[in-house]
């Protein structure tokens, strides 16, 4: 008897406990979001920070300790200089797959809210939780933002909505530099004020020879990555010298081990390189970064508040 009436009490009762919990947390998180809305058009702009300009490199699958003076020397020297923010224990998304990473870093939100799990993208929520272009588009159209990037599902699934200019054939890493410099010379299509660059092959040496700073195949391709790096930033240190207000972040989606980077536990795996660059801007110290933190910095850095982002993002400015 008394085990029947636990029987019972396990098959009935536990799971409408369990979904009585479930209908609060996801409840909850809804009408968190409609409360974040009501601020969507409560925009505050720094009309000294607005003209600066953002680049973001993005180099996918860089595990930390591939971060050597004679694999990559000048990005090597770049993570020693003062004045910098460089970490190389920065905290992946611990869903290690690409799209949720690169959506975080984008979105300023962790994955368990843009709900992008995997590399299909299939059920994101970028609606809720925008790129954070939207919130610079919104504020300006004449501000000009451009993505260039080798993995497209970048600019077909995240960013299509959200950019001036955001091409969407697939092109490898020498083809992502050429067109870079084209927008950065020659104007060409436009001359960008915000812009989001994705290198891919590094990602996909590791996974086909392995990710390791004892690799061949892997060393050899981020050293030719360090060159475009190289030769970006001597296009951005020109356009300072012109007075334009730059800064520079170099970031990462993961790292890996082996020929994949699906263990989320390997530190190998869940950390990698973060990197921001200003002449005079500030940076924290002692501060581990996250994917979510990127987003924040941007706005914080145009001099945007809005408290809609405020309310959405998970991240924090690392501008002291
Ligand atoms: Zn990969």
């Amino acid at each position: 008897m008394i085990l029947q009436i636990y029987l019972i009490y396990m098959k009935k009762i536990v799971p409408l406990i369990l979904l009585a919990f479930l209908c609060i947390y996801y409840g909850c998180k809804k009408d968190q979001v409609l409360d974040c809305n009501q601020y969507s058009n409560d925009f505050t702009v720094d009309s000294t920070k607005i003209s600066r300009k953002v680049i973001i490199i993005g180099i996918d699958g860089f595990r930390s300790d591939a971060m050597q003076q004679s694999i990559c020397p000048f990005m090597y020297n770049l993570s020693l200089n003062n004045n910098v923010y460089y970490t190389p224990n920065h905290i992946v998304e611990g869903d290690t797959y690409s799209g949720p990473n690169w959506s975080s870093l984008l979105t300023g939100v962790h994955y368990d809210k843009h709900s992008v799990t995997d590399n299909s993208f299939v059920g994101s929520d970028y609606t809720q939780y925008p790129p954070f272009f939207n919130y610079i588009e919104k504020i300006s159209s004449n501000i000009n933002t451009a993505s260039i990037v080798n993995w497209t599902p970048i600019n077909e699934f995240t960013l299509p909505n959200s950019v001036d200019y955001a091409p969407q054939e697939s092109i490898n890493d020498s083809i992502v530099f050429e067109e870079v410099k084209e927008l950065l010379i020659n104007s060409n299509p436009l001359s960008p004020d915000i812009l989001f660059i994705h290198f891919d092959e590094l990602d996909a040496t590791g996974h086909t020879y392995g990710f390791s700073p004892f690799i061949e195949e892997y060393k050899s391709t981020l050293n030719r990555i360090d060159s475009y790096v190289n030769g970006i930033f001597n296009i951005i240190e020109n356009k300072r010298l012109d007075g334009e207000d730059w800064i520079c972040f170099i970031v990462s989606d993961h790292g890996g081990v082996g020929t994949s980077h699906g263990d989320a536990n390997n530190p190998k795996v869940n950390k990698t390189i973060f990197y921001a660059q200003h002449p005079t801007v500030e940076f924290k110290a002692n501060y581990t970064s996250n994917q979510t933190d990127l987003a924040a910095t941007i706005l914080n850095f145009l001099g945007i508040s809005n408290p809609e982002f405020d309310c959405k993002t998970d991240g924090i400015s690392i501008i002291e």
